[in-house]
């Protein structure tokens, strides 16, 4: 039997299997779609969020690309968190990396102009921001390293974000958090990064990236 036979036989016998057992829930959530979460997660094979949380269908409001990335220049990351936040409502924002990512190795190793590459060029941002620390690691660490701080850095991106902030300012409930999951053990870690309020990420922002007086205001700065 070939893959897709396989996937149409199963997906014959789930249908029916759940029909039996749970008369009318395929109807119900049929109306409508009240996710609480947005997941924004890597492509990789082995991550998808249905397995690693385990909440029922209808939970879960998923954005994946190479290396989990929310990129601001890319239309099709604005329409998702528009849509989970302005339309759906969606009160919490996962951005979810992995260690191993082959997305994080290939961003270390090498550039060029295929999209891959050219897609991976948020990461390198990311690696150019925290190269002094990554230097200093063993190279079989660096990968891991940096995809942490790839997770922590798409989630500045997401607070910074005016569809989060007017979000925030009209009092919508949005808590945006950043974790990262192993494969080995199959634990998600959480990382430090939660943030539920304009002040709970302006407080951040301040700390992490303060600012001399004299410089260049919030909105113009370059980083
Ligand atoms: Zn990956």
């Amino acid at each position: 039997m070939s893959s897709i036979e396989k996937m149409l036989a199963y997906n014959r016998q789930w249908s029916e299997q759940i029909r039996q057992e749970n008369p009318g829930y395929l109807e119900t959530i049929a109306a409508d779609q009240q996710p609480e979460i947005l997941w924004i997660g890597c492509s990789d094979s082995r991550v998808g969020p249905d397995q690693l949380i385990g909440l029922p269908m209808g939970s879960i409001f998923v954005h994946r690309n190479v290396a989990n990335i929310f990129a601001t220049n890319d239309l099709n990351c604005l329409a998702v968190l528009e849509y989970a936040v302005d339309e759906l409502k969606v009160p919490n924002i996962v951005v979810c990396g992995h260690y191993g990512c082959g997305g994080i190795k290939a961003a270390l190793e090498h550039s060029g102009v295929q999209p891959v590459d050219l897609w991976l060029d948020q990461v390198r941002f990311v690696r150019n921001r925290y190269s002094a620390e990554l230097d200093q690691l063993p190279i079989a660490e660096r990968a891991n390293r940096l995809a942490e701080r790839n997770v922590e850095s798409q989630v500045y991106n997401i607070c910074r974000n005016t569809i989060i902030r007017e979000a925030w300012k009209r009092g919508q409930e949005v808590n945006v958090i950043g974790v990262i999951y192993d494969i080995h053990d199959g634990l998600l870690k959480q990382l430090g990064l939660e943030f539920r309020s304009q002040q709970d990420w302006e407080r951040h922002d301040r700390r992490t990236h303060p600012r001399p007086s004299h410089t260049t205001p919030h909105m113009l700065r370059v980083e």
